[in-house]
């Protein structure tokens, strides 16, 4: 089965105004007819002014957090419902930088995954191993733990998510998976994925940690990489357009 790739980038909190405009000209001037899927993933006060430069664009707008709740006394939250005003069509739950430093454990992933889905939001759950875990032999567990801990709380509806594999070591530190690093742990993700759910097994594993416009073709032409989620080179449109180029 062919997957579409799905290329998304990570703004993480950076951009202005003025930045974001220079940046999706650069993007909407060379994305053309993309081969894969792409998508940015903006600072949640951007949502409105890229959504609205994005309209009727081949790139699809998306968030980089979401509620675990539905609306009410939650401050400083932003829910589902809220980002699908926006024309969100996919958000980031679970990156490493979230449970690192906002305490986001498995659970709380899977309950954010479970709120994007029901408001017809596409969760990008992200999971990978730290240097420690990798050094001990523990990636397997490591990822396996936390896409059981989604798994389970998603059950059939697993399907309609993307999975990010990002090695924690690899993110925003220039050091890389190797190809076969990566394409190791996302074939053994693609076959829980059939495990947990037949029709899973079509779900997009994207790889990120430092993919860039020179390491992205060797990454991308791996059997069980279906694209990537980019933070770093997704801000230089030069960059992003290349890794977008080398998605076929
Ligand atoms: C990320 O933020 O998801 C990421 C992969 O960052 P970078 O590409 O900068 O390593």
């Amino acid at each position: 089965m062919k997957i579409r790739k799905l290329i998304a980038g990570n703004w993480k909190m950076n951009g202005s105004l003025a930045a974001n405009a220079a940046l999706l000209d650069g993007l909407l001037a060379g994305v053309g007819a993309a081969a894969a899927e792409v998508a940015v993933c903006v600072p949640a006060p951007y949502l409105a002014q890229v959504g609205a430069r994005l309209q009727g664009s081949p790139i699809a707008l998306g968030a980089q957090d979401v509620s675990a709740y539905a609306q009410g006394a939650y401050t400083g939250e932003v829910s589902a419902a809220m980002l699908q005003d926006f024309g969100v069509r996919y958000v980031l739950v679970g990156h490493s930088e979230r449970r690192q430093y906002h305490g986001e454990t498995d659970a709380t992933v899977a309950a954010k995954a479970r709120a994007a889905l029901s408001a017809g939001i596409v969760p990008v759950v992200c999971i990978g191993e730290t240097l420690v875990q990798r050094d001990a032999g523990q990636t397997e567990a490591v990822v396996g733990a936390q896409f059981a801990a989604v798994a389970e709380a998603l059950g059939e509806s697993i399907d309609g998510i993307v999975l990010a594999y990002e090695p924690v070591w690899a993110i925003g530190t220039g050091k890389t998976a190797t190809p076969e690093q990566a394409q190791a742990v996302h074939a053994g993700l693609r076959a829980r994925l059939r495990d947990a759910y037949p029709a899973a097994a079509g779900v997009r594993i994207l790889y990120g940690g430092s993919m860039n416009a020179a390491n992205a073709a060797e990454l991308l032409a791996q059997p069980d990489i279906d694209g990537g989620l980019i933070g770093g080179a997704s801000l230089k449109a030069p960059d992003f357009l290349t890794i977008v180029a080398a998605a076929q």
